[in-house]
């Protein structure tokens, strides 16, 4: 029975694979490595998984070994139903102690589900692209090879498709392996979305490019700016515009209108979600960073989704109504904590936010009171 998730995007999860390290500030609470914890006890599926402390006890942070868990290697090929199915949500595919031959393989049972969409997420897209580039041919292969042995066959046959035999010359020799007419193998596949996640502007700066070029190669893409920690300028990041965008001329020379002479960075996406940290240790997200990001998706046509704002709120905003006494915390807009010494917090002009921690359910799922739920066509 496949895994029903309840992150609000996917339909369901698949995890043939465990295991992961942090890469960066966005894996600090990492959601899946405390799951991991409470099930890494002898003969439970994490064991092995998580660091041991000096004392002996068994931590919340993962230990760097990963676990390919074949039992579920073929868990999609036996949902009929068509879903959305989010690829290891309890690791990462691109991490660096997963190898090529499991990567391919799960690849190759994607590519004999074509009535799924599967969605890829990595904090890795460098490994992303360099897999992606290379990895067809093997992937074809395997499919070749296994699909029979996988029991694919059902599979297609309840995608309304037959298995067409093998071909043999006068000798014997296979002409053309055995294949599935209703599953036509492609590279790129076009129900397999590839993603990459960054939680502010430096980790947005490293990982757009290597996304880019996996979408110029006509992979559809997605941006998971979750939990996000500090705003970012998706369309011209200033380290890479210190000038802001290129512009053609003062926009009534030529007839255009003012605008940039080069697409925005965040063209290397056909959708962007946005959420804001939850859990008891959950650093907050000031909506401004998200509604800026919105703005920017609005402007050049690409799907958003909002998903949480996450425990804490921006205490001035009308929409929250007058909240209940709690946990207070002053940032500055980059994201900063703004000590209680600090002489900015007596400037009524300083650029501070108060934020109040409301926790999950209080802080919602809306931004400024708007809901947005847009997926990709
Ligand atoms: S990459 Fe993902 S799974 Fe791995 S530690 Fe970071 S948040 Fe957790």
């Amino acid at each position: 029975m496949a895994v029903k998730s309840s992150i609000e995007w996917t339909d369901s999860t698949w995890n043939a694979i465990r295991g992961c390290t942090p890469v960066s500030p966005g894996c600090k609470n990492c959601y899946a490595s405390s799951v991991a914890k409470r099930f890494s006890g002898p003969g439970l599926p994490y064991e092995g998984l998580v660091r041991i402390n000096a004392a002996g006890e068994r931590t919340d942070d993962w230990n760097g070994t990963i676990k390919f868990v074949e039992k579920h290697l073929l868990d999609p090929l036996k949902w009929k139903t068509p879903k959305r199915i989010f690829v290891n949500s309890m690791s990462d595919l691109f991490h660096e102690n997963v190898s090529d031959e499991v990567r391919d393989k799960i690849f190759a049972v994607m590519a004999l589900c074509p009535q799924h969409t599967f969605q890829i997420l990595t904090k890795r897209p460098q490994a992303m692209l360099n897999y992606v580039l290379l990895a067809e041919e093997r992937v074809r292969e395997i499919v070749a090879f296994y699909s029979d042995t996988w029991g694919a066959h059902k599979q297609a046959e309840a995608l309304g498709g037959k298995w067409i035999s093998p071909q043999r010359d006068s000798m014997g020799r296979v002409e053309l392996e055995g294949y599935f007419d209703c599953i036509e193998f492609k590279w790129p596949m076009s129900h397999v979305m590839l993603g990459a996640s960054a939680e502010n502007q430096k980790y947005y700066d490293e990982r757009i490019e290597d996304l880019r070029i996996i979408h110029d190669a006509k992979w559809t893409t997605f941006l998971s700016l979750e939990p996000l920690l500090g705003p970012i300028n998706v369309e011209y990041s200033p380290s890479y515009y210190p000038d802001g965008p290129p512009m053609c001329c003062n926009g009534t020379d030529c007839g255009c209108r003012g605008l940039p002479v080069e697409p925005p960075m965040v063209y290397a996406a056909d959708w962007v979600i946005v959420g804001g940290e939850s859990g008891h240790d959950a650093r907050p997200m000031q909506s401004s960073w998200a509604s800026d990001i919105q703005r920017a998706c609005a402007r050049w046509n690409i799907p958003y989704f909002f998903k949480q704002q996450g425990m804490w709120v921006d205490a001035g905003h009308e929409e929250f109504g007058k909240l209940p006494a709690g946990r207070m915390a002053y940032y500055d807009s980059q994201g900063n904590i703004v000590p209680k010494c600090d002489p900015r917090l007596a400037d009524e002009n300083a650029d501070v936010t108060t934020m109040k921690w409301v926790g999950r359910k209080r802080a919602g799922k809306t931004l400024y009171g708007k809901r947005y739920h847009e997926f990709p066509a």
